[in-house]
């Protein structure tokens, strides 16, 4: 036989009662004439009615307030009367007038003593649930729509306010510097709002800039006692705020980025529902301020250089075209000033990258300060900046440019050293040298250049024979790269001969010749230091090793008596660590020694103290190769540093040679050094030597070496063939 479980006893009503009073939901029944006619104990919690106000009033009277929605009232009516049953959501108000979100279930209770129609309404609590989806939908729909945060942050106000009308809510930033920004204040008089800029935070800040300075929420139920607020109180307590709690937003490592605050306007505690909305914003607020700094910082970062702040080149060309546009219209000129520091990068490599830094930060700063409203300026590269200077005609901008090199001329101290910073400027005139940014940016940079190859510290104004120029030199660089990869560029050799058998050779220099389908030869004094410029030389220094190394090695493979070959090295090239090993391994190709190469570095390699240089020429004089000072009295001329490095051959410039016969001076210093080379145990080379005078003098006061138009021009490799056979007879070696 199936055994049945005992069966429960029906509920007592008490019973009944006791659960419905337990539900967290408001339980109401309403009669056929909608007249209340029960509410349990949820019903009293969650709007803070008892049964006694409610009992045979209808639920609407009671419940609604200022912005429920009519309609939607209205149309559950209808659907209970249609359906006989209604499921929504609607806004409500407890008895202290708070609003609440419901989800309403209405079912019909079936006929009863007091007749049909009557109804059990079922109330479930969703304000948080709605609120944060109410807010959180548009604060991230706002931010789809890339609102500005001002906007986005008086939304969550609005919001707020609207759930909780007795207060005033407002959100601030806190900038870098600690002082706090208003976002948004829709409740608060402007005039409060405008008084809060620029508060710092502070122990005793008001609430915002002490909670904000704590990191912590900060009570104050009286504005009009709490100490906090000593500072700020006439503006507040006159506009009718009399207490406010503000809580910090945190960005994502903690740190106040922010306050959310709600004023009230008498003395009192927040709630329990304002404390659930303050959790609710805070963290929507803290995304949308962090996400707004984000944009921010990746605006600065395109935009700005990070060093001195500046606009970058970007910022400058779209907010300088604009200007242009605007110049145009009013039909005024303007002028563009390019400005490059003048001997920056011995800063950066002779003190040190900070110094370098300390003294761009110092330029800033020096031409911000001249600036008018309508000026722009930019940092384009490490020591360029440039001005567009508007409504300025060619002599204001002649002299702004003269007051602009003045500013910068003033000393300063960088890492306790005194410096005195340089500049050189290139003025473009709008529209005058040209109507568009990039042209005038272009032009004003070749006056630049052009003011800095005359002498430096000093201004020009572009011209169109610079900007032809400019073009020349840009057609000579395309060209000359052209040549490079051609092998279109050829080595001519002069012969240096020994003073005491001038029919003996001492070695040959290789001299670069460019041969241009179109223009002719170009010479070296013309190529070489566009090569220089356009980082072509390291190349072109390449193939001359090369090709110089193959030739000696072709002439003693046929027989001509060749005891070196000289080449010159441009100083760029030292910069480079693996330079010594590309030297080797040219000669290596080419069967050669270090013997058989001089290599004829200048003056400003000698004096170059940079690491890299030092250890490239350490390392070819470790392999045995020679070096050479080429045009030895025309630069610093600093014997003193002839002993430091392993020099074996001085080249008297020719402007000494070619003085000889007429200047005292030029003699005195020729003696001189013949014997200090002499002493430190180098050969010198008289170079340019075009006289039996020269010649003489030089083979009476001790010159061993001489090279120049008396004994042979640079000559292309077969004449030098025929040179070494018509010195016959040939001695023996
Ligand atoms: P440099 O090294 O001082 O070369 C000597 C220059 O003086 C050569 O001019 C040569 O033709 C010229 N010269 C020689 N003897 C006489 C003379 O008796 N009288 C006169 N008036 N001039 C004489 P060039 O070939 O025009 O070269 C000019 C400069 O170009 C060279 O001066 C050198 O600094 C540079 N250069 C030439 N070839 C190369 C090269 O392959 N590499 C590098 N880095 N520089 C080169
Ligand atoms: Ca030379
Ligand atoms: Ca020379």
């Amino acid at each position: 036989m199936p055994i049945h479980p005992p069966q429960p006893a029906p509920l007592a009503d008490a019973q009944l009662r006791r659960a419905l009073d337990a539900s967290d939901n408001a339980i109401v029944l309403t009669n056929s004439a909608k007249r209340v006619v029960y509410v349990n104990e949820g019903f009293t919690r969650m709007f803070g009615y008892g049964p006694d106000e409610v009992l045979g009033r209808r639920l609407n009277e009671v419940l609604l307030g200022p912005h429920s929605d009519r309609d939607l009232i209205d149309s559950i009516r209808a659907n209970v009367e249609a359906h006989g049953h209604l499921h929504g959501d609607t806004l409500l108000y407890g008895k202290s007038g708070q609003p609440r979100w419901a989800s309403l279930v209405i079912n019909p209770a079936g006929d009863d003593a007091d007749g049909p129609g009557g109804s059990i309404s079922i109330l479930t609590d969703i304000t948080l649930t709605k609120m944060h989806e109410v807010l959180q939908t548009r604060v991230l729909e706002g931010m789809v729509k890339e609102l500005p945060l001002p906007e986005l942050m008086a939304l969550v106000c609005r919001e707020v306010e609207r759930i909780a009308p007795e207060v005033t809510a407002t959100i601030l930033a806190v900038d870098a510097q600690g002082l706090l920004r208003p976002l948004a204040a829709p409740g608060l008089p402007a005039a409060i709002s405008r008084a809060l800029d620029g508060v710092p935070m502070g122990p005793r800040a008001g609430s915002c800039g002490t909670a904000a300075f704590r990191n912590e929420p900060v009570v104050v139920t009286d504005i009009a006692s709490d100490p906090l607020w000593d500072d700020y109180r006439a503006l507040f307590v006159d506009s009718g705020m009399r207490a406010c709690w503000s809580s910090p937003i945190r960005d994502h490592r903690g740190q106040p980025i922010g306050t959310f605050a709600f004023y009230y306007r008498e003395p009192r505690m927040p709630d329990a529902l304002h404390r659930r909305l303050v959790d609710v914003c805070l963290h929507l607020c803290a995304v949308a301020i962090e996400r707004d700094s984000t944009h921010q910082r990746i605006h600065q970062l395109a935009f700005f250089d990070v060093l001195t702040g500046l606009p970058n080149r970007a910022l400058f060309r779209s907010s300088a075209q604009r200007a242009l546009v605007e110049l145009h219209r009013e039909g005024r000129p303007g002028a563009l000033l390019f400005l490059d520091l003048d001997r920056f990068k011995q800063v950066n490599e002779m003190q040190g990258h900070a110094a370098g830094d300390a003294l761009l930060c110092e330029v800033a700063k020096r031409l911000t300060q001249g600036l008018r409203a309508r000026d722009l300026i930019a940092r384009l590269s490490s020591d360029e900046f440039v001005l567009l200077l508007s409504e300025c005609s060619t002599e204001q901008a002649v002299q702004r440019a003269h007051r602009v090199l003045h500013a910068i001329a003033q000393p300063l101290n960088i890492l306790g050293q005194t410096h005195v910073p340089h500049a050189s400027i290139g003025i473009a005139m709008f529209p005058s040298d040209g109507d568009t940014i990039d042209t005038l940016l272009r032009h004003a940079d070749q006056a630049m250049h052009q003011a800095k190859s005359d002498h430096r510290h000093s201004l020009q104004l572009f011209s169109a024979e610079m900007n032809r120029r400019a073009q020349e030199r840009a057609a000579l660089e395309r060209a000359l790269q052209q040549a490079l990869s051609d092998r279109s560029l050829t080595l001519h050799y002069q012969p240096q001969v020994l003073s005491s058998a001038p029919g003996t050779l001492h070695g040959v220099e290789a001299l670069a010749r460019w041969n241009h389908p179109q223009w002719g030869m170009v010479p070296p004094s013309q190529f070489i230091p566009v090569a220089e410029d356009a980082g072509l030389i390291h190349e072109l220094t390449l193939w001359l090793l090369d090709e110089a190394s193959r030739q000696l090695a072709a002439w003693r493979a046929a027989g001509h008596d060749v005891p070196c070959v000289a080449v010159n090295l441009s100083g760029r090239s030292f910069h480079r660590p693996e330079f010594a090993q590309q030297i080797g391994d040219a000669l290596q190709r080419h069967g050669l020694r270090a013997s058989d190469v001089l290599l004829e570095i200048t003056e400003s390699v000698m004096m170059d103290a940079r690491p890299v240089t030092l250890q490239n020429i350490e390392a070819l004089h470790h392999q045995g190769f020679k070096l050479s000072l080429d045009d030895f009295g025309t630069g610093y001329s600093s014997l003193s540093y002839l002993h430091r490095l392993p020099i074996s051959e001085l080249k008297l410039d020719m402007a000494f040679v070619q003085d000889l016969t007429t200047s005292a001076t030029a003699r005195a210093l020729t003696v001189s050094v013949l014997s200090i080379a002499h002493s430190l145990g180098m050969v010198v080379v008289a170079e340019g030597v075009e006289t039996t005078g020269q010649q003489q003098w030089l083979q009476a006061h001790g010159c061993p070496v001489m090279q120049g138009y008396l004994f042979g021009k640079p000559l292309p490799p077969d004449e030098i063939e025929a040179w070494l056979c018509a010195q016959a007879p040939r001695p023996y070696r």
